[in-house]
C-alpha cells in the first residue's frame, strides 16, 4: 500500500532523514516513536508531500510520487491530522467537513452533508454539526479534525501526535476514535508516546533516531525487549 525506499530529506546542510525503507500494507497499523527531532514529522510529511523529498522513492497504493501527476491523487488518498487541530474558526463542524469534498470531490452539498452527519456520528459528535471550533473542547476539536479527514475517502491515514496538545482527560476520546478506525481495517501511520494505546492497536512500532529506523518490532516485543541501546535508552525515558 505505501511503499518507502531509501527516503532522504534534507534541510540545507540538515540531514534529518537518512534512508528510510518502510513499507506499510493493507490494514497495517504502523505506531513511530522517537526522540523529538528525530524526524518522525517529516517522514509522515513526505507520505502526502508537505516535504518533497530530497531522494528517494515513496509510492501510495501503486501511484509514484516521482511523477508529479499522481501527486494530488496521492494527497487524496492520504488523510493526516496533526498535533494542532487546524480548524478552520469562521466555520461550523459541518462546513469544514464539507469543504474539501465538495471543492476537490466535487460531490453535492447535500451528499456532502449527508456523509459529515455519518462522519460525525462515529466521532461521536453529530450534537455538534452547527458548532463552531472555538465553542469545543479540544478533544471534541480533534475528533472533528479526524472526521474531516475521513470525509476525503482515504485510502490512509496519518497521524502526527494527535493527543500531545490535548488535557489528559480527552486523550482516551480521540484514541478511541483511532483505535476503531483501526478495527475497520484503515491502514495507518500513527507518530504517539503513547504507549499503552501502541500496544492496543499497533501490528509494528519503529523506533526512529537520528533519521533512521533503529529498530521496529511488534509492540511488546519492541517495548519489553529491545534489542538497541539508543532504543532502550529512549524506553526508558518515557515507559
Ligand atoms: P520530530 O517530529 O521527530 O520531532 P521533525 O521531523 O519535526 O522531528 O524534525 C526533524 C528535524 O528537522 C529537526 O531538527 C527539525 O528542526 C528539522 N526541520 C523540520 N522541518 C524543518 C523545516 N521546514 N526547515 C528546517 N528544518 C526543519
Ligand atoms: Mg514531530
Amino acid at each position: 500500500m505505501i511503499e518507502i525506499k531509501d527516503l532522504r530529506k534534507n534541510f540545507g546542510s540538515l540531514q534529518v532523514l537518512k534512508g528510510i525503507n518502510l513499507t506499510i500494507h493493507d490494514k497495517e497499523v504502523v505506531v513511530i516513536i522517537g526522540p523529538s527531532g528525530s524526524g518522525k514529522s517529516t517522514i509522515l510529511r513526505c507520505i502526502n508531500y508537505l516535504e518533497p523529498p530530497t531522494s528517494g522513492e515513496i509510492s501510495v497504493d501503486g501511484l509514484s510520487m516521482n511523477d508529479t501527476k499522481s501527486i494530488n491523487a496521492i494527497r487524496m488518498e492520504v488523510g493526516m491530522v496533526f498535533q494542532r487541530f487546524n480548524l478552520f474558526p469562521h466555520m461550523t463542524v459541518l462546513n469544514n467537513i464539507t469543504l474539501s469534498p465538495i471543492k476537490t470531490r466535487h460531490i453535492s452539498r447535500k451528499e456532502a452533508e449527508e456523509s459529515a452527519i455519518q462522519l460525525l456520528q462515529k466521532v461521536g459528535l453529530e450534537d455538534k454539526k452547527d458548532a463552531y471550533p472555538e465553542m469545543l473542547s479540544g478533544g471534541q476539536q480533534q475528533r472533528v479534525a479526524i472526521a474531516r479527514a475521513l470525509a476525503m475517502k482515504p485510502k490512509f491515514m496519518l497521524f502526527d501526535e494527535p493527543t500531545s496538545a490535548l488535557d489528559p482527560e480527552m486523550v482516551r476520546e480521540v484514541l478511541d476514535v483511532i483505535k476503531d478506525l483501526a478495527k475497520e481495517g484503515m491502514a495507518m501511520a500513527i507518530v504517539t508516546h503513547e504507549m499503552g494505546f501502541a500496544r492496543e492497536v499497533a501490528d509494528r512500532v519503529l523506533f526512529i533516531d537520528e533519521g533512521v529506523i533503529m529498530e521496529e518490532g511488534k509492540p511488546d516485543d519492541l517495548f519489553f525487549h529491545p534489542q538497541e541501546e539508543r532504543t532502550k535508552l529512549f524506553l526508558s525515558k518515557i515507559l
